[in-house]
């Protein structure tokens, strides 16, 4: 039942069951509380499942336990409790290909490494095609992804519908479907399990959370951080890390630099729960709306950004009514289900779409910033990459592509060839 290991606690089903059985008390806390040391080794600024990843890492990996996360509100409650929850590899362009691929590869024995089950369902992406040329660059990107070693397939019409038997294909509509890239591995991984997840295991390993505890300011000398100013006081820090999602520009404006990028607003919605019909996550590529079924049953939607810089996380109408209109012409037995739950997030999008993780002007900050509405597939692969440059000093492969010099040399990395139009990506 509860095993213990020092101050570790494992779950079983025996102490679920214990518990249970004893009116559901007696859990301990995940995140203790108490107050911050005056300094710390490593502070990681924002406890969304990416922060506590990186701090996961830096404990389980380097051994580096004298770390502190700082998180203004509860922990997951940013774009990590919002997100639809979508994890895949199927992309063109090198980097993004072999972060998000290696992120693959780590979700799936997360579980297992964090006792917590983060319910990982590869239950396979299904990506749609709307004409003849784009089934041919989604060929390219199939032959792309199998030649690093990943799998996929493109289906034509027929093996299309036999994949996705309750898909609409022959209905008028505006967009026709001309067949579909699918990767079996992608599929959903439980949001709030992952930031919880990494916390658990972060915290019996040493790292302290707090929470409520927003960082205002920093403290830097001669170019170099010294410290974070918090209301729980000044904290001093050898190293800090900016993951704050749709914050990241007023943080890197405390510390005194600029960041090439705009908040934007993205939204998700769920229908009221039926039974079981779609198992597979489908993206509908004209316009963008993309649409899975949860275990509950409900149906989750998504889609693109509203398209202009805000920090309101109010979504618009316009853009819900659009994502909609698409996912009906899917699946139009949508259209007699009931909305239930309809949210949006600030998602921090760069001028070519992709993130910028590494160093900062200030020496001993580093930043994990512009994932947009598309980091929550990246989250190990963020932790694990990160935690090594924080405790080697040297960034590795994975995350060389991903500097923020890249604005400064033209080493851009557009995955959708839109150009510097942050709402367009
Ligand atoms: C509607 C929507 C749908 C999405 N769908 C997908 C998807 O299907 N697949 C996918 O891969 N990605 C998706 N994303 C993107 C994904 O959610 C994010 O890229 C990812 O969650 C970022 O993780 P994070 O931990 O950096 O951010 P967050 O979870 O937002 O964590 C940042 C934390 O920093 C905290 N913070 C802010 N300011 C401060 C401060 N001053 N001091 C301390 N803490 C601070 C916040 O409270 C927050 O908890 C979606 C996003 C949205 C909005």
């Amino acid at each position: 039942m509860e095993s213990r290991e020092g101050n570790r606690v494992q779950y079983s089903g025996a102490m679920v069951i214990a518990k249970a059985l004893g009116r559901n008390r007696g859990w301990r806390p995940i995140v203790a509380a108490r107050e911050p040391n005056a300094r710390y080794d490593v502070v990681v600024i924002g406890g969304g499942a990416h922060g506590l990843a990186v701090a996961h890492y830096l404990a389980a990996r380097h051994g580096i336990t004298n770390v502190a996360v700082l998180e203004a509100g509860w922990i997951g409650s940013g774009n990590t409790a919002r997100n639809t929850a979508i994890v895949r590899s199927d992309y063109l362009l090198d980097a993004s290909f072999r972060l998000k691929h290696f992120a693959l590869g780590l979700w799936e024995g997360l579980a297992q490494e964090l006792n917590f089950n983060v319910m990982y369902s590869p239950r396979g992406y299904v990506d749609l095609a709307h004409s003849d040329g784009e089934l041919e660059h989604m060929t390219l990107r199939a032959n792309a992804m199998v030649l690093r070693g990943a799998e996929a397939k493109v289906l034509d019409r027929a093996a299309l519908q036999a994949r996705v038997p309750c898909l609409e294909l022959d209905a008028p509509s505006r967009y026709p479907i001309s067949g579909a890239l699918v990767q079996e591995k992608g599929g959903v991984v439980r949001h709030d399990a992952v930031a919880w997840g990494f916390a658990r295991q972060a915290s019996r390993q040493g790292v302290d959370i707090f929470q409520n505890c927003p960082v205002e300011g920093f403290e830097i000398a001669a170019g170099r951080l010294q410290a974070v100013l918090t209301p729980k006081g000044r904290i001093a820090c050898g190293q800090a890390v900016i993951s704050v999602a749709g914050q990241s520009a007023v943080l890197a404006g405390h510390a005194g630099f600029e960041l090439p990028l705009t908040p934007v607003n993205v939204q998700a919605c769920v229908t009221e729960p039926v039974k079981p019909v779609l198992d597979c996550v489908i993206n509908y590529n004209a316009g963008l709306s993309y649409v899975s079924q949860t275990d509950k049953g409900e149906f989750v939607l998504g889609g693109a950004t509203d398209g202009y810089g805000s920090q309101a996380r109010r979504g618009s109408f316009a853009r819900l009514e659009d994502v909609l209109a698409r996912a009906a012409q899917m699946f139009p037995f949508l259209s007699r289900l009931r909305l239930m739950r309809h949210w949006s997030g600030t998602a921090d999008m760069t001028m070519d779409g992709n993130a910028i993780i590494g160093e900062t002007p200030v020496a001993g900050l580093m930043i994990n910033a512009g994932w947009g509405y598309a980091g929550f597939k990246a989250t190990p692969a963020v932790g694990w990459t990160l935690a090594e440059r924080l405790a080697t000093g040297k960034s590795p492969d994975l995350l060389l592509p991903f500097a923020l010099e890249r604005f400064a040399t033209g080493a851009l990395i557009d995955d959708a060839g839109i150009g510097p139009y942050p709402w367009l990506h």
